[in-house]
């Protein structure tokens, strides 16, 4: 039977490239929050000493810049 084995060998590529942009679809967004998480989670600092305000990755105390001097996180 020819048309039955076209018709499914057509729903196969369909499914099978349905299935392929679904899984780039998901890598490609799982790759782009991983880089913006990274981008975007910044710890702000401000300098006891010279009132200088900067940013720095992760919650331990970072030296500042400016003056050297290591001051903790800043809290609201
Ligand atoms: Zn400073």
């Amino acid at each position: 039977m020819p048309p039955n084995d076209l018709s499914a060998l057509l729903l196969l590529a369909v499914a099978g490239s349905i299935a392929l942009l679904g899984a780039l679809w998901l890598y490609c967004d799982r790759r782009d929050r991983l880089y913006f998480d990274q981008t975007r989670r910044k710890t702000t600092f401000s300098c006891l000493k010279c009132s200088h305000v900067y940013t720095g990755v992760g919650s331990e105390p970072a030296p500042c810049p400016r003056c050297g001097r290591t001051n903790p996180r800043l809290r609201f």
